[in-house]
């Protein structure tokens, strides 16, 4: 059992002990908190309005429930837009003109879990600041509810048309030559609300859907994070159905994998690349943004366009802020996040398809072909299971002066990068361990290096 405060929202376990879970008396007292925030925020005068959303968690009506009733006797006027993937909520809050978003989601946390998300009035997650300004106040607790006259009111919005909209209306998706082409896909939306977004975007784009776990019951049919060993079934579908494509997203929807015809694996971090390939292609280059743990074919594919990458840390508000310092026309994660300034800044499965497809449209080739193109990278990810008592950022910093000859960032841990190859170190702030995460032009290599510094670590 577990409850996790940090500046982007609290994440916890359903049912149990106050204080150690998401308990109704947790999930109450936060929703207060960012309402006293927003609030502060908007100043006298006016009653805030926040919109909310939820995936399909089983416990996802039980919080939503719980948070709108706790925003409107804090005064808050409430947009519950119900069913809502992650960048769905983000483009309400902006589409409302409202002054905050809650997303009720645990992303590719199990079927236990649940989150609150928080947005800004920009449809932008929280910053370190203004998130620390909401857990300070859900620490004091003395909260101040609206009287009789002033409870805020609900409306209820459906968002999942409109945001579906201004994807199919960006200038660089271009709906006929996907229509044209009559993709067979199958989706895999591990009974979130992928499944109710995903299936109505392909079929607007004229493709032929084949739908795996797109039942929004929030009984999840695998473990929901998008990585290969937990895709099997869509593995074995897009090849028995001979389908152009299988897509794969997680329970909120910012993260989006794709399958090739022959069953293989696209590879999470080479839905960015490919699809910031597109985007450069078509503007002729510009600057590019992912965050450290992200492989390195991005930077080359910016490079081949003439653009200059950045690395920022990881957590998408890192990306956000160093996509808009590098005015970034494209940007992302390598875990599957496509971030496209153009609609808004933050994850979006449902833009990453429509990018991807104009682009596949116009390819002619398969998607193992396509795969091939690119510069070829593999990754290795594994721990250095510490001691507690281990001064975890004493090691770092040794490592970081013992590779000094490469390019060391330590903006987020430490990252080396080599000629052949990078290591990623990472500290947790939760356990005893270290991150490691290397990448490299073979998988041996990326193996090695992953190990070389383990064995440093724990020497
Ligand atoms: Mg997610």
């Amino acid at each position: 059992m577990s409850l996790i405060k940090s500046i982007s929202g609290i994440r916890g376990t359903i049912g149990g002990v106050t204080g150690d879970n998401l308990t109704p008396i947790d999930l109450a007292r936060f929703s207060a908190a960012f309402a006293t925030y927003i609030a502060g925020e908007v100043g006298e005068g006016r009653r805030p309005k926040i919109v909310v959303g939820r995936d399909a968690r089983i416990s996802g009506e039980m919080c939503a429930s719980i948070v709108v009733g706790v925003l409107e006797g804090s005064g808050v006027d409430v947009i519950n837009i119900g069913l809502a993937s992650t960048p769905t909520v983000e483009v309400a809050v902006t589409g409302f003109k409202a002054d905050g978003g809650i997303i009720l989601t645990a992303s590719h946390n199990p079927r236990q879990w649940n989150a609150l998300k928080l947005l800004g009035g920009n449809g932008e997650f929280l910053n370190a600041e203004q998130g620390a300004k909401v857990l300070d106040i859900a620490a004091k607790e003395d909260f101040n509810f609206a009287t009789v006259d002033n409870l805020g009111k609900t409306t209820t919005a459906d968002y999942n048309k409109p945001h579906i909209d201004m994807v199919l209306a960006l200038p660089l998706v271009d709906v006929e030559a996907i229509k044209a082409r009559k993709f067979k896909v199958v989706v895999d939306a591990v009974n979130s609300v992928g499944g109710v977004v995903i299936p109505e975007l392909l079929r607007q784009l004229g493709c032929e859907v084949i739908e795996l776990n797109c039942e929004p019951n929030g009984e999840f049919a695998h473990n929901p994070e998008p990585l290969k060993e937990h895709l099997t079934e869509i593995s074995a579908c897009v090849a028995a159905q001979k389908a152009d494509l299988g897509v794969v997203v997680d329970p909120d929807v910012d993260r989006l994998a794709l399958v090739c015809e022959d069953g293989e694996m696209f590879g999470e971090e080479y839905t960015l690349v490919a699809v910031a390939d597109y985007i450069l292609s078509k503007l002729g280059g510009g600057n590019t943004v992912s965050n450290l743990s992200s492989s390195r074919a991005l930077s080359d594919v910016t490079a081949i366009y003439g653009g200059s990458y950045e690395a920022s840390a990881v957590g998408e508000v890192n990306v956000v802020a160093k996509m808009k310092q590098n005015g970034a026309v494209i940007g992302g994660e390598g875990n599957g996040g496509i971030i496209y300034p153009e609609l808004h800044y933050g994850r979006d499965a449902l833009v990453g398809v429509a990018l991807f497809l104009t682009y596949f449209a116009a390819k002619n080739m398969t998607m193992s072909s396509l795969r091939a193109s690119y510069p070829q990278y593999y990754m290795s990810k594994n721990k250095a299971e510490l001691t507690p008592t281990t001064d975890v950022d004493a090691i770092l910093a040794k490592v970081a002066t013992k590779y000094s000859e490469h390019r060391v960032t330590t903006i987020d841990g430490v990252k080396i990068d080599m000629a052949d190859g990078w290591v990623h170190l990472r500290k947790s702030n939760t356990e005893p361990i270290v991150r490691i995460y290397s990448e490299a032009g073979t998988q041996q290599r990326a193996d090695e290096l992953a190990q070389q510094l383990v064995a440093e670590l724990t020497a």
